[in-house]
């Protein structure tokens, strides 16, 4: 019998219903999974969350609820194995590849068990100092920061069931604000496993994570005013929630991760022979590559001096071509698959798109693939190269979720920025050159249409974290097209589940305010 993904909504696993939708394995096309349709008692799973949820949550401290995290996050260190098998038959990646988004999400877990717990026996928490409003400095003003009166919802992306979820319920729940998780159906069985043993294990408060699989029919309508909706995806989807009355009249607080036109930058000095040449070639195979290019910050979009643009194409269809693709239970396979048949559909879409203003210089479909056959999601990675830098549009504005990217020649420095603001504002621009003062110059232009401008200079080409990696010490997120939202960031990403309120009175009550004795409790 398949194996049922049944919500968890008020406290209780509701029972296994109606299958409606199936997740499959992308390499064999075997059923994994069921889920059921339209969720029932999402109101009352959401009233639940906001009284039960946030009152346990909100009766400990910052230092309590990061303790708390440290045991959910040992919970899903000892049962890491079960979480690489599933991401392997339902994402179809590799170990190398499970192991960014399984380890990815756990150590995003662990960083801010570390950085509550430095915050200690704080209950509230301040911005900025107390400004003083009368000449007799008795009447002040402090900024607090409390956590919302609400839920967060996380209406999440297919590409990363277990970091998706870590990333964004990390910092909530240490906020103390309750978390309610719809992941994308085609991958819901990792994120459904997390959240069952997590809440099987009892280390978290009833009412402080829930879990709704299948279908976000209902989800939007369940919100109140105080809630706050974190959602990843496509822009399209992003589009219809933003316009939902729940964001639009209840002003529910939004934060969008959605399509990026990353780039990553060979600087003028780079030349072939040189080691920033040969660091960004590297980098830039092994973020086309990466999770066969479902990565949200992948470089769609490779900006290279027009006199070496042939060079750089040799030295990375040289490289791709040695990138064997196929099922990845084969210990030879360097690359897996898509996740599904619609999004290895979606990809040769957006290739004939691509091709269109751009040239092949790669073509990774002609090569045969290793244990799995032409049914199978699995497609070979393909380097573009783009006729004309100015007069092309579609490289700057289509994104191709896979193992696609785009050589694209500018001029001079000026140029490059130039062709990087053209995707409209991005998650991620690299530069590579072995100039301070350029790569600092570059910084500058990029950053702001950029959430993260990434520099590799060769001395630190061993120890950079990648263009492609989201480090919860760096915010992730970009302006325009990239949804304008922003994410971790360290204690940073706790805003999003703080509400800002200037308190004015007496000093001596708001110093009673700031050392959190104040006798209410949620
Ligand atoms: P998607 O089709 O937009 O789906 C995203 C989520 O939204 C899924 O959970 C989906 O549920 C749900 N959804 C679909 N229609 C909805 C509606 N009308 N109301 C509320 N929720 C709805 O995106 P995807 O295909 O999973 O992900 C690929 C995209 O995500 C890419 O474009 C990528 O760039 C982007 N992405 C961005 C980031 C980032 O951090 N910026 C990270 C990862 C991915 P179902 O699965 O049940 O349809």
């Amino acid at each position: 019998m398949t194996y049922f993904l049944n919500n968890f909504l008020s406290g209780q696993w509701q029972a296994a219903g109606r299958a409606v939708h199936t997740l499959s394995d992308p390499v064999t096309g075997d059923t994994l999974a069921a889920t059921g349709g339209a969720a029932d008692g999402l109101a009352e799973g959401f009233a639940f969350a906001r009284s039960e949820g946030a009152r346990a949550l909100q009766a400990m401290s910052y230092g309590q609820r990061a303790a708390m995290l440290s045991e959910a996050l040992k919970v899903l260190q000892a049962k890491r194995d079960d979480y690489y098998a599933i991401s392997l038959a339902n994402s179809g990646t590799t170990r190398a590849d499970s192991g960014i988004d399984v380890d990815g999400g756990l150590f995003t877990l662990g960083f801010y068990a570390k950085l509550g717990a430095a915050l200690g026996d704080a209950r509230t928490l301040t911005d900025g100092a107390a400004a003083v409003m009368s000449k007799d400095q008795l009447f002040q003003s402090q900024h607090l920061m409390l956590p919302v009166r609400g839920l967060a919802l996380f209406i999440n992306a297919f590409n990363f069931p277990s970091w998706g979820l870590w990333e964004k319920a990390a910092p909530a729940l240490l906020s103390g604000v309750p978390v309610v998780v719809k992941p994308a159906t085609v991958t819901a069985w990792l994120t459904h496993q997390m959240v069952k043993d997590v809440v099987d294990a009892g280390v978290l408060p009833p009412g402080a994570l829930s879990i709704v699989c299948g279908s976000s029919a209902g989800l939007l309508d369940a919100l109140t005013p105080f809630d706050v909706l974190s959602f990843t995806g496509s822009a399209d989807t992003a589009a219809s929630i933003r316009s939902h009355p729940a964001i639009a009249r209840d002003s529910v607080r939004v934060n969008i991760e959605a399509d990026s036109l990353n780039v990553s930058i060979l600087a003028e000095d780079a030349l072939p022979g040189t080691p920033a040449f040969d660091l960004y070639v590297d980098n830039l195979v092994r973020d086309i590559t990466i999770k066969s290019g479902q990565r949200c910050t992948a470089p769609r979009r490779a900006l290279v001096p027009k006199a070496v643009l042939h060079a750089v194409g040799e030295a990375v269809a040289g490289k791709l071509a040695a990138i064997r693709v196929g099922n990845p239970r084969n210990a030879d396979t360097g690359m897996g698959a898509l996740v599904s048949r619609s999004q290895y559909d979606s990809v040769r879409e957006g290739l004939e798109l691509l091709k269109q203003e751009a040239s092949v210089m790669f073509d990774g479909s002609a090569q045969p693939l290793l244990d799995a056959d032409a049914n199978s999601a699995c497609i070979g990675p393909t380097l573009l190269a783009v006729r004309d830098a100015d007069a092309a549009s579609r490289v700057h504005s289509h994104e191709v979720f896979g193992p696609v990217s785009s050589l694209i020649g500018y001029r001079d420095s000026a140029h490059a920025i130039a062709l990087a603001h053209r995707g409209l504002g991005s998650l991620v621009a690299s530069v590579y050159g072995a100039d301070d003062g350029m790569l600092a110059c570059y910084a500058h232009g990029l950053a702001s249409s950029h959430g993260r401008v990434h520099l590799v200079s060769p001395e630190v080409g061993k120890t950079h974290t990648g263009h492609g990696n989201v480090m919860p010490a760096s915010v992730h997120g970009g302006p325009g097209r990239a949804g304008g939202g922003e994410e971790l960031g360290g204690l940073r990403a706790l805003a999003f589940y703080h509400r800002r309120s200037a308190i004015q009175g007496p000093a001596t009550a708001l110093s009673r305010l700031t050392q959190g004795a104040t006798g209410f409790s949620y």
